[in-house]
């Protein structure tokens, strides 16, 4: 392993473990090793594990980051990666978080379709945010770091005390959801969508009443119409009880960010398939091959 690769500078850290550029020298390709630090309690790393992580193997797509190569030992784990030029955050800031009409939809195209392959196979991303959607050199988005811990009860260890962001996450999610299912990538890819076009997250919410505050101020406070089951979720009562939420009641959708900046780049249709992905009521979000069809994609910018 570590004669392998030899490991160059890091590029990332994150939740769970640190990213470095390597070469990897039989093949003299530049490649992205992440490390995951296990929790030593248990014995390496679970059978059940290496076989999900098999399976990530199989997933193979043009807009899926590609896994070359899996490493363990008792304490660590390394995720062997193609590597790729820079994550979404980072184009966007360097891009001064202005992307023209044509890359937000041929990032979000990109998106839909790394998306719609892993949810045809069952694979719930579960954590998309723009710094785990990589750019390569030739623009093209691939979709990275599929949820580790959660998605494959792999013991590994917090690496930093970096908060998990609260920003992508759907209000089923927020009200205490278990029901973990597709519709929970297609509400991220929603806020990633509007964050593309405007340069700004959607909902920078600072804690989970503030994140469901920000959601209802926007698409208009749900009821039993819009969003039929929001009073069965396990922290329904308690959430919506709180005064913040009465007190704010907006009415419906007002639309009126459709004349803030950035939304024009979206044109009606975006708009139209922006708020498909956003719907209060997980069943009723627009799945990632509807979303492919839409005719937003049928504007040529
Ligand atoms: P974590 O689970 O720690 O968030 P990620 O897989 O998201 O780990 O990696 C952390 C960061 O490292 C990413 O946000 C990205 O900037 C960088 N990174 C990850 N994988 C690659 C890769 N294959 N090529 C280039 N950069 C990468
Ligand atoms: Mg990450």
């Amino acid at each position: 392993m570590s004669q392998r690769y030899d490991k160059q500078d890091k590029i990332g850290e994150g939740t769970y473990g640190v990213v470095y550029k390597a070469r990897d020298l039989s093949t003299g390709a530049t490649v992205a090793l992440k490390r995951i630090r296990l929790d030593t309690e248990e014995e390496g790393v679970p059978c059940t594990a290496i076989r999900e992580i098999s399976l990530l193997k199989e997933l193979r797509h043009d807009n899926i980051v590609k896994l070359l190569d899996v490493c363990h030992s008792e304490r660590k784990l390394t995720l062997v990666f193609e590597y790729l030029e820079m994550d979404l955050k980072k184009f966007m800031d360097r891009e001064a978080n202005n992307l023209d009409a044509a890359t937000v939809q041929k990032f979000l195209r990109d998106l839909l379709r790394g998306i719609q392959f892993c949810h045809q196979r069952n694979v719930l991303h579960r954590d998309l945010k723009p710094q785990n959607l990589l750019i390569s050199r030739d623009k093209d988005l691939k979709l990275a770091d599929f949820g580790l811990g959660r998605a494959f009860g792999i013991p590994v260890k917090k690496f930093t005390h970096e908060v998990v962001t609260l920003w992508y996450r759907s209000p089923d999610v927020l009200l205490g959801s278990t029901q973990y299912g597709t519709p929970v990538d297609i509400w991220s890819v929603g806020c990633i969508f509007a964050e593309m076009a405007t340069g700004a997250p959607l909902f920078a919410g600072k804690n989970d009443a503030d994140q469901l505050l920000r959601i209802f101020k926007f698409l208009g406070t749900p009821n039993n119409q819009v969003w039929p089951s929001m009073n069965h979720y396990p922290n329904s009562t308690n959430m919506l009880s709180k005064p913040e939420f009465l007190q704010n009641l907006v009415a419906e959708c007002s639309h009126a960010f459709v004349n803030t900046a950035g939304y024009d780049k979206l044109g009606a249709e975006g708009v139209d398939l922006l708020l498909r992905l956003l719907r209060y009521e997980p069943s009723e979000r627009i799945s990632a091959s509807e979303a492919l069809n839409h005719p937003y994609f049928n504007i040529s910018f």
